[in-house]
């Protein structure tokens, strides 16, 4: 990496949690698109988990990670152990305010404090010009944005779009804990999604009317159970009551036992998205 910087060459980062799918792959090929030497980290952070939550359970194959990266091209893969990251002694964390009290925030307290503890840590060591993030955390994405920009910190925060199975469903690495049926399930949140999208297109502006409605479609379907379902202003994550200009609509659920998150972005004033 250090002759790649000598070079002059733009470095770019990808920060992911392993487990890799196509949608890690498409950030890897936005850097590579932006011909960066491509760093992706691969580092289940235990400090973004809950007590209760599934961090021993997180999904984790490094070989097959190993060979997605080499396929990919990418330049350099850091696996740091948690030791490392995170040497007895830590007592440094990195939060940010407001931005993290609300969707996500509410039902995993802590949960941000360690993304940008560790994206921050990661960040430092990697020291790259730009780094990618997907859409599909979009609060967390929010968040970086608004740490990167308080902190000062000289790193380009660039976002890609949510990737998508054929039906819908945002990929993620959490799905392979889906059983077939649950899987079917899940598609229900994209279609709760798309209907709130059909409604503010055409005219509804209660931001309570389309939550209710998304409610619905999510609650017919079966082992599933909302933890929330909100319309936002995608820049301070607050809810909207009155849907006039671009919203975020933002959910998470559980089916079965796996939480899932997904997002859109409507504004209701534009013929496009
Ligand atoms: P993770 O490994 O789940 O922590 O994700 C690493 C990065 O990949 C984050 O920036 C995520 O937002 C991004 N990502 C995960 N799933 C998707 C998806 N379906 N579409 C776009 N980006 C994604």
């Amino acid at each position: 990496m250090a002759a790649a910087r000598r070079d002059g060459r733009w470095i770019g980062f990808v920060p992911t949690m392993g487990a890799l799918h196509v949608a890690h792959i498409s950030l890897i090929e936005a850097a590579k698109r932006d011909d960066t030497f491509v760093v992706v980290s691969i580092f289940v952070n235990p400090t973004q988990f809950g007590p209760n939550e599934d961090f021993k359970n997180y999904p984790r194959d490094e070989t097959a990670d190993l060979v997605t990266c080499r396929r990919a091209n990418v330049d350099l893969v850091f696996i740091p152990p948690v030791e490392e990251m995170y040497p007895p002694e830590s007592a440094t964390a990195v939060h940010v305010s407001r931005l993290t009290e609300t969707l996500c925030g509410v039902g995993r307290p802590g949960h941000f404090d360690g993304v940008t503890t560790v994206v921050t840590k990661l960040l430092n060591i990697v020291q790259p010009d730009s780094a990618y993030f997907g859409q599909k955390d979009a609060q967390q994405l929010a968040v970086i944005r608004r740490m990167v920009r308080d902190l000062n910190m000289p790193i380009e925060i660039l976002d890609c779009p949510t990737v998508r199975e054929a039906d819908g469903l945002a990929v993620s690495s959490r799905n392979v804990c889906l059983n077939k049926s649950q899987r079917e399930q899940a598609t229900c949140l994209y279609r709760a999604l798309n209907e709130a999208k059909t409604l503010i297109k055409s005219g509804q502006t209660d931001g309570v009317a389309v939550v209710d409605a998304m409610r619905q479609i999510i609650e017919d379907a079966d082992q599933t159970s909302i933890e929330y379902i909100s319309v936002v202003d995608p820049a301070s994550m607050q809810p909207v009551k009155r849907i006039e200009r671009r919203v975020l609509i933002a959910l998470a659920a559980r089916i079965g036992k796996t939480r899932l998150i997904d997002n859109l972005q409507v504004d209701p004033r534009s013929r496009l998205g």
